[in-house]
Parts: C-alpha cells; sequence; structure tokens
C-alpha cells in the first residue's frame, strides 16, 4: 500500500506551502492527507476503480498527483517546492517544538537548513534572540536535537509491523517456512530493520521477486542466499534464505538480541557444544537446528517467548522452568481510552463501535477529554452528559458489547484534576493524565500524580511518564512511589498503545508488576484505525513480563465494573 508514502508527500507539500505563507493550500494538502491515511483501503486500487475522486478532500489536481506518485513515485510539485526551499524539512520538523513557521524564520533569519546548523546555532545562542524564539525555546531545541537524530535510523514498531505482516504475505505462499526475526519478532519499541527468513528450494525466484516488490525504492544487495532492499519510507529490509535443518537455529541467532545470544553461546560452551545460526553442535553432530525450541531444550532451557529476550534475567529463569505464562494477543477483551468527535477524535461513535465489534473486542471506554483542555476540545458537563444520552442509545442499539461513558481528565499543576468531583463521580471510567506543565523536579512531580491518583474517582492513569518515543522526554517521576499508592487505590496503571507512546515502557512494566500494581492497555484512538494499536500494548506488557492477570482488560465486563467502582 502506497497510502502512508502518498500521505507523507502531501504533508510535506503543506508545510512547505505553509512557510511560503500560501493560503488555504496547506490545509487543503493535509486534509487529504489526513483522509488518504486513514483511509482503509488501498489507494491503488482506488485509483484503478477509477474512484480516486471520492475521497474526501481530494479534489482533481491532488487526484492527479496520487496518479502521478502511483505511476512515478514521484511528486513533480514537491520537488519544485524542495528545490525553492533548500532545507532538510523532514528532519527539522522532527525537532519537538519547530512547525513549518519556525523552521522559516531560521532558514529566513539564520539560514538553518539542517539539524547540524540547528544545534551549532542553537549551541551559540543565536536563537534565543529571535522574536518568537526565546532562551526556554533554544533549551527545548537543544535537548531535542538528540531524539531527532535518532529518528533517522530507528522506526517506530507500530508502523513498521503491518508493513513488514504484509511483505511476510506476499512471501508465505510462495515458501515453505517463513518468520519476522530480528527486534521486529521482539516486538521491541523501534525497529533498525525488517529481518525475513525463509526456507524455499525456488531461491532466485524469490529474490527476483522480493526485489522487484512496487514498494521497493532501492535495492541495496541481492543474492543467492541474502538480499536487502529499502521501501519507500526508508525502511530496510533482508531477506535470508536457510536450509530447513538450519531454520530454528537461524531464527534464534537472528531474533537476537545480541546479548541474549551471547549468554546462550555460553551456555552452549560451558556444556562441550557450539551454538551458532547453522545448529547446535556436539563436535561436528548437528544435535539441534530445525526447531527452536530443541535448541533451548538441548541447552536445559524452556523455549523464551522472543519478547523476553533481552537479557534481563529471562535465561536464569528459563533454567529453573519457570517462564511466566504471559498475556496472549487474543486474552485482550476491550479498549479503555479512545476519543470520538465530540472531543479531539475524527470517527463518530457507531464509527468507533462498530470497529471495536470489528475486531472482536466485548467492551470499550469513550473517555474523550473534558475540562481546560480546550484544544483537545475538551467538554464541559453539559455537553458531556449530551454525550452520555447517544451512548445511552449505543448501549440498547449493541447488546454484543459493553459501552462505558468514561472522560479523560487532566491533572492540574497542584495534582488536582481539572473538573469537579460531582462531574467526575458520573462517569463509568475516569482516566487522569498530565496535558501541561511537564517541567516539575521530581519530588514536585511524583506529589502531583500522586495527589490525582488519591482521588477517590480516578481509576487510570494515563500516558503516565509523557514520553514520546524520539520526541519527548519522560517526566521525573519516582515510579516505583506512585505505583505503591496506585496499588492502594486500586487505580490500573496506562500501557498507552499509541506507536510513539508505548508508555508505560517494557521496563517500568516489569517494575509495576513486581509491585502488583494492575495495568490498563488503552490505544488512545483518535481514528477508527487506531483501534488496532491496542495489540501493541500487548506486546509491551509481554516485554514486561506480565500475565494475563495484571491486566484489567482480560477481565470480564462484569468483573471490570467491579474494579472500576472500587
Ligand atoms: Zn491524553
Amino acid at each position: 500500500m502506497k497510502n502512508k508514502e502518498i500521505a507523507k508527500i502531501f504533508y510535506e507539500i503543506a508545510d512547505l506551502y505553509e512557510m511560503q505563507d500560501v493560503q488555504f493550500k496547506p490545509r487543503a494538502y493535509r486534509k487529504a492527507a489526513q483522509n488518504i491515511e486513514s483511509l482503509g483501503k488501498d489507494i491503488e486500487e482506488v485509483y484503478e476503480q477509477d474512484e480516486l475522486g471520492n475521497i474526501p478532500g481530494v479534489g482533481e489536481s491532488i487526484a492527479e498527483e496520487i496518479v502521478e506518485y502511483v505511476e512515478t513515485n514521484t511528486v513533480e510539485r514537491l520537488e519544485k517546492l524542495k528545490k525553492d526551499m533548500p532545507i532538510d524539512l523532514r528532519s527539522l520538523s522532527s525537532v519537538e517544538t519547530l512547525g513549518p513557521k519556525k523552521i522559516k524564520d531560521l532558514y529566513n533569519e539564520l539560514g538553518i537548513k539542517n539539524l547540524d546548523d540547528l544545534e551549532n546555532a542553537a549551541k551559540e545562542g543565536k536563537i534565543r534572540h529571535l522574536e518568537g524564539f526565546g532562551k526556554k525555546t533554544e533549551e527545548n531545541i537543544l535537548e531535542n536535537i538528540a531524539f531527532a537524530r535518532e529518528k533517522g535510523d530507528r522506526f517506530l514498531l507500530g508502523y513498521v509491523l503491518p508493513e513488514a505482516k504484509e511483505i511476510v504475505e506476499k512471501l508465505e505462499k510462495k515458501v515453505d517456512k517463513i518468520e519476522l526475526a530480528g527486534s521486529l519478532r521482539r516486538m521491541k519499541e523501534t525497529i533498525g530493520d525488517v529481518d525475513i527468513l525463509v526456507v524455499t528450494n525456488k531461491s532466485s525466484k524469490i529474490m527476483d521477486y522480493f526485489t522487484n516488490m512496487d514498494r521497493v525504492e532501492k535495492v541495496i544487495a541481492k543474492g543467492d542466499t541474502k538480499s536487502t532492499i529499502r521501501l519507500y519510507g526508508g525502511i530496510q529490509v533482508d531477506l535470508r534464505i536457510v536450509k530447513n535443518e538450519s531454520f530454528g537455529s537461524a531464527l534464534q541467532y537472528f531474533t537476537g538480541s545480541k546479548d541474549h545470544n551471547v549468554k546462550l553461546r555460553k551456555i552452549a560452551q560451558n556444556n562441550y557444544f557450539k551454538l551458532n545460526e547453522y545448529g547446535l553442535f556436539k563436535k561436528d553432530a548437528r544435535i539441534a537446528g530445525k526447531k527452536e525450541k530443541s535448541v533451548y531444550s538441548k541447552l536445559g532451557l524452556d523455549w523464551i517467548p522472543p519478547e523476553l529476550r533481552e537479557n534481563r534475567g529471562e535465561i536464569d529463569i528459563a533454567k529453573k522452568g519457570n517462564i511466566p505464562d504471559l498475556i496472549k494477543y487474543d486474552d485482550v477483551k476491550g479498549d479503555l481510552q479512545m476519543h470520538s468527535k465530540w472531543s479531539d477524535g475524527s470517527n463518530t461513535m457507531v464509527e468507533m463501535v462498530e470497529e471495536s465489534r470489528n475486531i472482536g473486542h466485548s467492551f470499550i471506554a469513550f473517555t474523550d477529554h473534558v475540562g481546560s483542555l480546550k484544544v483537545a476540545g475538551g467538554m464541559d458537563k453539559k455537553e458531556w452528559e449530551k454525550q452520555g444520552k447517544k451512548i445511552d442509545k449505543l448501549k440498547e442499539k449493541y447488546d454484543d458489547i459493553t459501552i462505558f461513558h468514561g472522560l479523560e481528565a487532566n491533572i492540574k499543576k497542584n495534582g488536582e484534576l481539572d473538573i469537579s468531583d460531582s462531574f467526575l463521580n458520573e462517569a463509568e471510567v475516569v482516566l487522569a493524565s498530565i496535558h501541561s506543565s511537564f517541567r516539575m523536579d521530581k519530588k514536585e512531580m511524583t506529589n502531583r500524580v500522586i495527589k490525582a491518583i488519591e482521588n477517590r474517582y480516578v481509576n487510570i492513569l494515563s500516558h503516565p511518564t509523557g514520553r514520546k518515543i524520539q520526541k519527548k522526554e519522560a517526566i521525573n517521576l519516582e515510579l516505583d512511589k506512585v505505583f505503591n499508592v496506585a496499588k492502594e487505590n486500586n487505580v490500573a496503571i496506562e500501557i498507552n498503545a499509541y506507536p510513539e507512546r508505548l508508555d508505560l515502557n517494557d521496563v517500568n512494566v516489569k517494575r509495576a508488576i513486581d509491585q502488583k500494581v494492575k495495568l490498563s492497555i488503552g490505544t488512545d484512538s483518535h481514528r477508527k484505525d487506531h483501534l488496532r494499536y491496542y495489540k501493541l500494548g500487548i506486546a509491551v506488557a509481554r516485554r514486561g513480563w506480565a500475565q494475563k492477570i495484571d491486566v484489567i482488560n482480560t477481565y470480564s465486563a462484569r468483573n471490570l465494573k467491579k474494579f472500576l467502582n472500587k
């Protein structure tokens, strides 16, 4: 699917127009981009059926550019705009706080074209003097450059996974065996490149197919047993053909992590074995290799789920036969954070409910913004009650899914919530979260959060650390204290499953369950196609060693109600 690439191009065109102070066009391109992004249908198919004009926001000239991209993989308009504005917009705009207007000012006033220029200017204290910037912005910029650089080489799990799965699906029918390996199989929050292993006796045919897929931007290497391609969007994919008798050991080897494998090899050596990608060998005899499980068992270990392979104690536990029974990808019964058109979401409640039913959820909670968060459409009590009336109707209409009327309240600087107790009391699910004043010292911040979760109406602490991967640092928080108070007050800590959040992260999930605090998975969906991200939340839970019992989304709707009523 080229939907994402085309959306990206239109976003970039919008930004470039905005920098040139062109009216209306930025909005038009952005709108088209958003609608293409959430189309839920392959745009090439739409093109072939001659229905591009039916996509909202896609007029004649934008439709022509979609055709241009589908056929030639470039859009002349973007190339021209880039020539007029010779700056590295993509990397500059990946610096938090820098929008197109600011980037334009930086270019016009200081000639800043890329991240290096930006870093130098900030270090020399030149940026603070520009109108609309100031010392604080300059400090923010410096802090965020590192994140922006990192972003160059690693990609978010949530965006890579569907692309990789699509490739696997295409290859699957043509080969004998196929598996994803690498950090993607471990479901790490960011991915360097995609590794795919296959068994086939049609090596050259498969490699031809792989290197000629229409999503390939560049073939970096092509061989009989290994080829590397780069997809549009920048991600690299390695395809390796291995022998059937080595498939398990190759899978083990290429899944990693490196530290996990080092430790495993040591165990092999201590047993006078040799372990590599071709198998587990005793002298020259292969004693395991076809199946991954037997590689582990011949080493005296339980099979270890890939998500645990980070050398965080999993090998010792596998030796004792005590690998935890991790939460499974189909254990989750519902979603506890989503937004609709009633605040800043793009879909109606009906659309969200329908999609949740398609997924197979048996409960969901609408948790639209309330209170002072006006930029995100924060509702007042009256409006929220009006939403409640609509939800009552939905509850009547759909008897196969339990719908909770919740809300997301803001934690003020002093730890109070920004809506009244009588308002909170009416909600079936109360999420509390920080949306402003992110910079406070650790003690103050910890007290702020603790005060919020001591509020008797709060059920879930949402996106608890506020971090955004490669974009925004976590707030200063003594998490162990927070977990402790959460547990005492029957407040669940959220694993926000939105791709750039994944907050709590894996390491902190482990800390949370060690303290026996309950976890809640919420996709924070703002469009119906975000609802599928709940699996990323499960991945994080698994990487944090969570079991079914640790996650309240695995409860029946009845038991969940009990938990929410405290
Ligand atoms: Zn939020």
